[in-house]
């Protein structure tokens, strides 16, 4: 995990609880307000968050 991203899920809270993750297994994303479950494409559990800064263009509360 890279500390850069940790910086910008503080930034993200502030607008949203939701966070994108993406597969590490097969790369399907998601967006979900708490852990993940596995993934629905190849049941891998190896998630990883994506990019913040889509989940603010796509995440409509
Ligand atoms: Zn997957």
């Amino acid at each position: 995990m890279a500390v850069s991203v940790e910086n910008a899920a503080h930034l993200e809270e502030r607008e949203t609880e939701k966070q994108e993750f993406a597969c590490g297994r097969c790369g399907y994303g998601i967006v979900v307000a708490s852990e993940p479950p596995v993934c629905p494409m190849c049941r891998s559990s190896a998630w990883g968050l994506a990019r913040r800064e889509l989940v603010s263009l796509r995440v409509v509360s």
